[in-house]
Protein backbone atom coordinates (compact mmCIF):
# COMPACT_ATOMS: atom_id res chain seq x y z
CA UNK A 1 0.00 0.00 0.00
CA UNK A 2 2.98 2.20 0.24
CA UNK A 3 4.05 1.76 -3.05
CA UNK A 4 4.29 5.41 -4.55
CA UNK A 5 3.26 4.21 -8.20
CA UNK A 6 4.40 7.98 -9.39
CA UNK A 7 7.90 7.18 -8.15
CA UNK A 8 8.07 3.66 -9.90
CA UNK A 9 7.45 5.09 -12.77
CA UNK A 10 9.28 8.52 -12.55
CA UNK A 11 6.33 10.79 -13.45
CA UNK A 12 4.98 13.74 -11.81
CA UNK A 13 1.70 13.15 -10.12
CA UNK A 14 -0.25 15.46 -12.31
CA UNK A 15 1.26 13.66 -15.54
CA UNK A 16 -0.50 13.31 -18.46
CA UNK A 17 -1.78 9.75 -19.54
CA UNK A 18 0.76 10.56 -22.49
CA UNK A 19 3.91 11.48 -20.29
CA UNK A 20 2.40 8.23 -18.48
CA UNK A 21 2.67 5.73 -21.44
CA UNK A 22 5.87 7.12 -22.33
CA UNK A 23 7.43 6.51 -18.99
CA UNK A 24 5.76 2.76 -18.95
CA UNK A 25 7.67 2.13 -22.35
CA UNK A 26 10.59 2.92 -21.71
CA UNK A 27 11.24 1.50 -18.19
CA UNK A 28 9.32 -1.54 -19.43
CA UNK A 29 12.28 -2.08 -21.96
CA UNK A 30 14.77 -1.05 -19.45
CA UNK A 31 13.69 -3.86 -17.07
CA UNK A 32 12.00 -6.50 -19.56
CA UNK A 33 13.38 -10.42 -18.18
CA UNK A 34 13.87 -11.33 -21.12
CA UNK A 35 16.77 -8.31 -21.56
CA UNK A 36 20.33 -8.73 -20.27
CA UNK A 37 20.37 -6.73 -16.96
CA UNK A 38 16.69 -6.85 -16.85
CA UNK A 39 14.61 -6.99 -13.87
CA UNK A 40 11.63 -9.67 -12.96
CA UNK A 41 10.80 -7.67 -9.82
CA UNK A 42 11.36 -4.43 -11.33
CA UNK A 43 9.06 -4.90 -14.24
CA UNK A 44 6.44 -6.67 -11.92
CA UNK A 45 6.12 -3.10 -10.54
CA UNK A 46 6.36 -0.85 -13.46
CA UNK A 47 3.35 -3.15 -15.08
CA UNK A 48 1.38 -2.94 -11.47
CA UNK A 49 2.21 0.87 -11.29
CA UNK A 50 0.91 1.34 -14.76
CA UNK A 51 -2.21 -0.80 -14.41
CA UNK A 52 -3.77 1.65 -12.04
CA UNK A 53 -2.27 5.38 -13.54
CA UNK A 54 -3.24 4.22 -16.94
CA UNK A 55 -6.80 3.94 -15.33
CA UNK A 56 -8.61 6.82 -14.76
CA UNK A 57 -10.67 5.57 -11.78
CA UNK A 58 -8.24 3.61 -10.82
CA UNK A 59 -5.53 6.61 -10.41
CA UNK A 60 -8.44 8.53 -9.08
CA UNK A 61 -8.61 6.18 -6.30
CA UNK A 62 -5.72 5.55 -5.52
CA UNK A 63 -4.34 9.94 -5.39
CA UNK A 64 -6.68 9.25 -2.16
CA UNK A 65 -6.71 6.31 -0.67
CA UNK A 66 -3.36 5.44 -1.74
CA UNK A 67 -4.57 1.91 -2.79
CA UNK A 68 -6.08 1.60 -6.27
CA UNK A 69 -7.95 -1.83 -4.59
CA UNK A 70 -11.92 -1.83 -3.47
CA UNK A 71 -10.98 -2.78 -0.41
CA UNK A 72 -8.02 -0.81 1.67
CA UNK A 73 -7.95 0.59 5.02
CA UNK A 74 -5.74 -0.83 7.01
CA UNK A 75 -5.89 -0.61 10.39
CA UNK A 76 -9.55 0.80 10.25
CA UNK A 77 -12.10 -1.26 12.16
CA UNK A 78 -14.56 -2.33 9.49
CA UNK A 79 -14.43 0.46 7.50
CA UNK A 80 -13.78 0.14 4.19
CA UNK A 81 -12.51 2.60 1.69
CA UNK A 82 -14.08 2.63 -1.41
CA UNK A 83 -13.54 4.64 -4.26
CA UNK A 84 -13.64 8.73 -4.62
CA UNK A 85 -16.48 9.65 -5.60
CA UNK A 86 -16.78 13.68 -7.28
CA UNK A 87 -20.10 13.14 -8.88
CA UNK A 88 -23.74 13.26 -7.68
CA UNK A 89 -25.62 10.52 -6.15
CA UNK A 90 -26.64 9.80 -9.96
CA UNK A 91 -25.86 5.73 -10.14
CA UNK A 92 -26.24 5.26 -6.10
CA UNK A 93 -29.33 3.64 -6.75
CA UNK A 94 -29.97 0.64 -5.02
CA UNK A 95 -30.73 -2.12 -7.90
CA UNK A 96 -30.78 -1.65 -11.54
CA UNK A 97 -33.57 -3.83 -11.91
CA UNK A 98 -35.41 -2.66 -15.15
CA UNK A 99 -39.21 -1.96 -15.36
CA UNK A 100 -40.85 -1.99 -18.78
CA UNK A 101 -44.07 -0.43 -18.29
CA UNK A 102 -45.06 -2.92 -15.17
CA UNK A 103 -43.59 -5.83 -16.32
CA UNK A 104 -41.15 -7.26 -14.29
CA UNK A 105 -38.23 -9.22 -16.22
CA UNK A 106 -35.95 -9.87 -13.66
CA UNK A 107 -39.07 -12.40 -11.95
CA UNK A 108 -38.56 -14.11 -15.33
CA UNK A 109 -34.93 -14.52 -15.52
CA UNK A 110 -34.54 -15.62 -12.10
CA UNK A 111 -37.03 -18.65 -12.63
CA UNK A 112 -35.08 -19.32 -15.35
CA UNK A 113 -31.53 -18.71 -13.56
CA UNK A 114 -32.16 -21.23 -10.93
CA UNK A 115 -32.85 -18.57 -8.39
CA UNK A 116 -30.28 -15.61 -8.87
CA UNK A 117 -31.85 -13.04 -6.98
CA UNK A 118 -30.82 -9.65 -6.62
CA UNK A 119 -29.92 -8.78 -3.15
CA UNK A 120 -31.39 -6.35 -0.89
CA UNK A 121 -29.36 -3.54 -0.61
CA UNK A 122 -29.43 -0.76 2.45
CA UNK A 123 -29.93 3.00 1.00
CA UNK A 124 -26.98 5.26 0.58
CA UNK A 125 -26.46 8.08 2.77
CA UNK A 126 -24.46 11.44 2.60
CA UNK A 127 -23.05 13.70 5.48
CA UNK A 128 -21.38 16.92 5.82
CA UNK A 129 -18.11 17.21 7.64
CA UNK A 130 -16.09 20.48 8.31
CA UNK A 131 -12.57 19.75 8.21
CA UNK A 132 -10.12 22.79 8.97
CA UNK A 133 -7.77 24.25 6.08
CA UNK A 134 -4.50 22.50 7.77
CA UNK A 135 -6.37 19.26 7.49
CA UNK A 136 -6.91 19.66 3.74
CA UNK A 137 -3.47 20.44 3.30
CA UNK A 138 -2.24 17.14 5.13
CA UNK A 139 -4.96 14.82 5.21
CA UNK A 140 -6.50 13.36 8.37
CA UNK A 141 -7.80 11.00 10.12
CA UNK A 142 -11.62 11.60 11.18
CA UNK A 143 -13.91 10.05 13.71
CA UNK A 144 -17.61 10.99 14.05
CA UNK A 145 -21.43 9.63 14.97
CA UNK A 146 -24.01 9.14 12.92
CA UNK A 147 -27.67 7.69 14.12
CA UNK A 148 -28.75 5.15 11.78
CA UNK A 149 -29.89 1.41 10.91
CA UNK A 150 -26.60 -0.06 11.61
CA UNK A 151 -26.13 -3.76 11.86
CA UNK A 152 -26.58 -4.78 15.55
CA UNK A 153 -24.19 -4.24 17.84
CA UNK A 154 -25.02 -7.16 20.07
CA UNK A 155 -24.86 -10.12 17.20
CA UNK A 156 -22.57 -8.32 14.61
CA UNK A 157 -25.68 -8.76 12.23
CA UNK A 158 -26.28 -12.41 11.92
CA UNK A 159 -29.01 -12.26 13.76
CA UNK A 160 -27.81 -14.50 16.33
CA UNK A 161 -27.83 -15.06 20.20
CA UNK A 162 -24.03 -15.46 21.24
CA UNK A 163 -23.01 -18.94 21.02
CA UNK A 164 -26.35 -20.37 19.36
CA UNK A 165 -25.67 -22.58 16.50
CA UNK A 166 -27.67 -22.32 13.15
CA UNK A 167 -30.37 -24.71 12.14
CA UNK A 168 -31.66 -25.34 8.72
CA UNK A 169 -34.34 -22.71 7.65
CA UNK A 170 -38.00 -24.50 7.98
CA UNK A 171 -39.29 -22.16 5.53
CA UNK A 172 -37.09 -22.74 2.43
CA UNK A 173 -35.72 -26.40 3.82
CA UNK A 174 -32.03 -24.66 3.56
CA UNK A 175 -32.39 -23.52 -0.18
CA UNK A 176 -32.66 -20.27 0.29
CA UNK A 177 -35.46 -19.58 -1.80
CA UNK A 178 -39.05 -20.07 -1.93
CA UNK A 179 -41.29 -20.37 -4.92
CA UNK A 180 -44.08 -18.00 -5.72
CA UNK A 181 -46.73 -18.45 -8.96
CA UNK A 182 -47.18 -15.08 -10.27
CA UNK A 183 -49.84 -14.37 -13.27
CA UNK A 184 -48.17 -12.24 -16.09
CA UNK A 185 -48.91 -11.48 -19.52
CA UNK A 186 -46.96 -14.61 -20.69
CA UNK A 187 -48.92 -16.83 -18.66
CA UNK A 188 -48.24 -18.24 -15.43
CA UNK A 189 -44.81 -18.16 -13.78
CA UNK A 190 -43.24 -19.86 -11.40
CA UNK A 191 -40.54 -17.94 -10.06
CA UNK A 192 -38.48 -18.20 -7.26
CA UNK A 193 -37.76 -15.58 -4.54
CA UNK A 194 -35.20 -15.35 -1.79
CA UNK A 195 -36.04 -16.91 0.88
CA UNK A 196 -38.38 -13.72 3.19
CA UNK A 197 -36.97 -15.80 6.48
CA UNK A 198 -32.84 -16.49 6.47
CA UNK A 199 -32.82 -14.16 3.45
CA UNK A 200 -30.99 -16.39 1.23
CA UNK A 201 -28.82 -18.19 3.45
CA UNK A 202 -30.47 -21.29 4.26
CA UNK A 203 -30.07 -21.21 7.85
CA UNK A 204 -31.12 -19.43 10.63
CA UNK A 205 -30.09 -18.63 14.15
CA UNK A 206 -31.31 -21.37 16.68
CA UNK A 207 -31.92 -18.58 18.75
CA UNK A 208 -32.45 -14.82 17.61
CA UNK A 209 -30.52 -12.31 18.85
CA UNK A 210 -32.05 -10.51 22.29
CA UNK A 211 -31.04 -7.03 21.09
CA UNK A 212 -31.92 -7.01 17.48
CA UNK A 213 -34.69 -9.82 17.77
CA UNK A 214 -32.92 -11.63 14.89
CA UNK A 215 -32.97 -8.88 11.87
CA UNK A 216 -29.25 -8.15 12.74
CA UNK A 217 -30.31 -4.54 11.99
CA UNK A 218 -30.73 -1.79 14.91
CA UNK A 219 -31.19 1.24 14.93
CA UNK A 220 -28.43 3.43 16.40
CA UNK A 221 -25.41 5.59 16.69
CA UNK A 222 -22.24 4.43 15.20
CA UNK A 223 -18.92 5.63 14.88
CA UNK A 224 -17.41 6.29 11.54
CA UNK A 225 -13.59 6.59 10.97
CA UNK A 226 -12.63 7.77 7.75
CA UNK A 227 -9.47 8.58 6.13
CA UNK A 228 -8.87 11.46 4.92
CA UNK A 229 -6.41 12.20 2.27
CA UNK A 230 -4.25 15.29 1.48
CA UNK A 231 -5.58 17.76 -0.85
CA UNK A 232 -9.49 17.91 -0.76
CA UNK A 233 -11.56 20.62 -1.14
CA UNK A 234 -15.05 22.01 0.10
CA UNK A 235 -17.41 19.63 -2.51
CA UNK A 236 -15.19 16.57 -2.68
CA UNK A 237 -17.21 13.70 -1.72
CA UNK A 238 -15.58 10.21 0.44
CA UNK A 239 -17.68 7.38 -0.30
CA UNK A 240 -16.96 5.47 3.17
CA UNK A 241 -18.47 1.80 1.52
CA UNK A 242 -21.15 -0.06 3.75
CA UNK A 243 -21.82 2.21 6.40
CA UNK A 244 -24.86 3.42 4.83
CA UNK A 245 -27.90 1.97 6.03
CA UNK A 246 -27.98 -1.35 7.03
CA UNK A 247 -31.30 -4.11 5.79
CA UNK A 248 -32.17 -6.96 6.80
CA UNK A 249 -30.70 -10.00 5.04
CA UNK A 250 -28.79 -7.61 2.43
CA UNK A 251 -25.57 -5.40 2.02
CA UNK A 252 -25.66 -1.97 3.76
CA UNK A 253 -25.59 1.29 1.78
CA UNK A 254 -22.50 2.85 1.57
CA UNK A 255 -22.04 6.56 3.22
CA UNK A 256 -20.78 9.51 1.31
CA UNK A 257 -18.86 12.64 2.89
CA UNK A 258 -19.36 15.75 1.75
CA UNK A 259 -16.17 17.83 2.57
CA UNK A 260 -16.86 21.70 3.89
CA UNK A 261 -13.22 23.32 4.32
CA UNK A 262 -12.28 25.54 6.47
CA UNK A 263 -11.33 28.92 4.44
CA UNK A 264 -7.45 29.19 5.30
CA UNK A 265 -6.26 31.77 7.81
CA UNK A 266 -3.98 33.61 5.18
CA UNK A 267 -3.45 31.02 3.28
CA UNK A 268 -4.90 30.20 -0.50
CA UNK A 269 -4.65 26.95 -2.37
CA UNK A 270 -4.17 26.88 -6.19
CA UNK A 271 -3.73 23.41 -7.10
CA UNK A 272 -1.31 22.16 -4.65
CA UNK A 273 0.36 25.11 -4.10
CA UNK A 274 -0.15 27.76 -1.66
CA UNK A 275 -0.20 31.32 -1.63
CA UNK A 276 -0.02 33.93 1.32
CA UNK A 277 1.25 37.65 1.82
CA UNK A 278 3.75 38.92 4.10
CA UNK A 279 4.12 42.15 5.19
CA UNK A 280 7.68 43.11 5.77
CA UNK A 281 9.63 46.47 6.82
CA UNK A 282 10.80 48.94 4.23
CA UNK A 283 14.19 48.60 5.69
CA UNK A 284 14.65 44.93 4.95
CA UNK A 285 12.59 46.04 1.69
CA UNK A 286 15.53 48.36 0.77
CA UNK A 287 18.43 46.34 2.32
CA UNK A 288 17.49 42.77 2.23
CA UNK A 289 17.00 40.37 5.41
CA UNK A 290 15.21 37.79 7.13
CA UNK A 291 11.85 37.67 8.22
CA UNK A 292 9.43 35.16 10.03
CA UNK A 293 6.63 33.82 7.83
CA UNK A 294 4.10 31.50 9.15
CA UNK A 295 3.44 28.31 6.85
CA UNK A 296 1.24 25.70 7.31
CA UNK A 297 3.89 23.75 9.21
CA UNK A 298 4.68 26.10 11.56
CA UNK A 299 6.88 29.41 11.49
CA UNK A 300 10.23 29.27 9.42
CA UNK A 301 12.68 32.33 8.80
CA UNK A 302 12.46 33.45 4.77
CA UNK A 303 15.22 35.25 3.51
CA UNK A 304 14.12 38.45 1.67
CA UNK A 305 16.53 39.80 -0.96
CA UNK A 306 18.00 43.04 -1.08
CA UNK A 307 15.57 46.01 -3.21
CA UNK A 308 12.43 43.75 -2.85
CA UNK A 309 9.41 45.59 -4.18
CA UNK A 310 5.79 44.94 -2.71
CA UNK A 311 3.86 42.55 -4.79
CA UNK A 312 7.19 40.54 -5.10
CA UNK A 313 6.40 37.10 -4.65
CA UNK A 314 8.99 34.66 -3.59
CA UNK A 315 9.06 30.87 -4.12
CA UNK A 316 9.21 28.68 -1.00
CA UNK A 317 10.09 24.73 -2.07
CA UNK A 318 7.95 22.00 -0.43
CA UNK A 319 5.49 23.89 1.57
CA UNK A 320 2.56 23.81 -0.36
CA UNK A 321 -0.27 21.33 -0.20
CA UNK A 322 1.07 17.13 0.52
CA UNK A 323 1.28 15.69 -2.39
CA UNK A 324 2.21 11.92 -1.75
CA UNK A 325 4.88 11.10 0.89
CA UNK A 326 7.07 13.87 1.03
CA UNK A 327 6.23 15.32 -2.20
CA UNK A 328 4.56 18.47 -1.67
CA UNK A 329 3.54 21.91 -3.70
CA UNK A 330 5.41 25.01 -3.18
CA UNK A 331 4.57 28.06 -1.01
CA UNK A 332 4.24 31.26 -2.91
CA UNK A 333 4.69 34.20 -0.77
CA UNK A 334 3.46 37.86 -2.16
CA UNK A 335 5.38 40.87 -0.09
CA UNK A 336 3.90 44.02 0.80
CA UNK A 337 6.49 46.79 2.01
CA UNK A 338 5.15 48.35 5.08
CA UNK A 339 5.59 51.97 4.88
CA UNK A 340 6.20 53.85 8.02
CA UNK A 341 2.68 56.45 8.65
CA UNK A 342 4.41 58.22 12.04
CA UNK A 343 8.33 59.24 11.93
CA UNK A 344 10.01 60.23 15.10
CA UNK A 345 12.19 63.53 14.65
CA UNK A 346 14.96 61.35 14.39
CA UNK A 347 14.02 59.28 11.50
CA UNK A 348 12.09 62.21 9.79
CA UNK A 349 15.53 63.37 9.66
CA UNK A 350 17.23 60.46 8.48
CA UNK A 351 14.36 59.98 5.68
CA UNK A 352 15.41 63.73 4.73
CA UNK A 353 19.05 62.70 4.28
CA UNK A 354 18.74 60.40 2.15
CA UNK A 355 16.12 62.50 0.22
CA UNK A 356 19.09 64.62 -0.53
CA UNK A 357 20.87 61.91 -1.71
CA UNK A 358 18.44 61.12 -4.15
CA UNK A 359 16.86 58.11 -3.00
ZN1 LIG B 1 -28.52 -8.68 17.01
ZN1 LIG C 1 -35.19 -19.83 4.36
Amino acid sequence: MSKNYYEILGVDRRASQEEIKKAFRKLAHKYHPDKPGGDDKKFKEVNEAYSVLSDEKKRQQYDTFGSAGASGGGGFSGADFGGFDFSGFGGASSFGGADFGGFDFSDIFSSFGGGAEHRRRGEDMEVELKISFKESIFGTEKNFKIKKNSLCSLCGGSGAEKDSKFKTCPTCGGSGLTEEIRQTILGTVRSQKTCPDCHGKGQIPEKKCSRCGGSGVEYREEEIAIRIPPGVESGNRLRVRGKGQAVEGGESGDLYVYLLVEKGDNFEKVGNDLYTKLEIPLTTAVLGGKEKLKTVDGEITIKIPAGSDSEKVLKVKNQGVVISGKKRGDLYVRLKVKIPKKLGSEEKKLFEELKELGI
